[in-house]
């Protein structure tokens, strides 16, 4: 039997793409279900992310008229990662591909996601092979963002949106992760599992405009760094210690001025050397506080401690039945 697929698409405000959309999402689907790769069953399903415009409207009458288009509506605008978030979850598919409403991921790397799951990857990324249709500042500053996200530690796959392909396995793996400040493009890298690649050339937006703008770009890349890295906290310990050691020389440097030289400022010495030892042991202490945070920080997203590939006694289970 074919396996069944569904195609989550986050919307925000797209009226302006959606009939187009929805025109090569469908035709692609019908085409892919022609040839037998996916059953007939698969599905479309467009995430509205709380839209202000016809957004809704539009999802709504498509999946009246075709049966392979199914709407879910956020009850308000939660944000992309959410939105694509939500579609996962509620998608039926032994296989999920996630891809921007606007038509900017080459639809043309689906049937190659397909044969790399096909072939036993659970997770398939789409990565882009150039940024030329990017601005200068965009391709410059998302490249620095993954060398410093790769610098703290953060696994990452670089170049790698959220146009990918997730297997049943992965999608339940996904579900036990519950943290509130959803980072997908760090979450799915720690699943595990056999992964993939498949490389595709990046479009221009098809109409409209982007709903990502500086801000929400950069609250989307605090949030990477915040929620996988505590890095930032270790440094302030090392900047701790390293004041401290400094501090210690600076003092002792007072104390032999005071003793062995004229030079010295009564009241100088007892005045400077607390003011370095003090803050530089202050730093420490807040460093090492921001250990234990970071500990505790950890411990309160509550991540699965592992998810499983394979279980060979699934197969005994597979040959028992008729
Ligand atoms: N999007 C969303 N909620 C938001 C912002 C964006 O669902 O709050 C969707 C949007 O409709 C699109 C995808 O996320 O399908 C990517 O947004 P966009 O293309 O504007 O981002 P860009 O490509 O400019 O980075
Ligand atoms: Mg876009």
């Amino acid at each position: 039997m074919n396996m069944k697929l569904s195609i989550v698409v986050p919307c925000f405000n797209e009226e302006a793409v959606l009939a187009e959309t929805l025109k090569r999402l469908t035709s692609l689907l019908q085409q892919l279900i022609i040839a037998g790769k996916i059953s007939d069953d698969s599905e479309l399903v467009f995430v509205d992310d709380g839209s202000r415009d016809n957004t809704w409207p539009i999802i709504e009458q498509a999946s009246h008229i075709s049966g392979l288009v199914r709407g879910l509506k956020l009850s308000r605008n939660q944000g992309h990662q959410q939105a694509v978030f939500a579609g996962l979850m509620n998608a039926k598919g032994d296989a999920t591909i996630s891809v921007d409403a606007d038509l900017q991921d080459d639809l043309n790397a689906i049937p190659e996601m397909l044969k790399a799951h096909a072939a036993g990857a659970q997770v398939v990324y789409g990565v882009r092979k150039k940024r030329t249709t990017d601005s200068f500042f965009k391709r410059f500053t998302a490249e620095a963002y993954y060398h410093l996200l790769a610098r703290l530690g953060v696994e990452i796959v670089f170049n790698h949106a959220d146009y990918r392909l997730l297997g049943r396995r992965a999608i339940e793996a996904l579900r036990e992760y519950r943290e509130v400040n959803l980072f997908l493009r760090g979450v799915i890298p720690q699943l595990g599992f056999s992964t993939a690649t498949v490389y595709y050339d990046r479009a221009e937006r098809f109409a409209g405009e982007s709903k990502y703008p500086l801000g929400k770009m950069l609250a989307l890349a605090w949030q990477g760094i915040t929620s996988f890295s505590t890095t930032p906290l270790k440094l302030i310990t090392a900047l701790g210690a390293t004041i401290s050691l400094i501090s210690v020389g600076v003092s002792l440097w007072a104390l032999w001025v005071r003793l062995f030289s004229d030079a010295s400022v009564p009241g100088w010495a007892s005045t400077v050397v607390p003011i370095y030892l003090l803050g530089g042991l202050q730093l420490l202490c807040i460093g090492v506080i921001g250990e234990y945070l970071a500990k505790t920080y950890i411990e309160t997203k509550r991540r699965p401690l592992f998810h499983i590939e394979v279980d060979t006694s699934a197969a005994h289970d597979l040959n028992k039945s008729p």
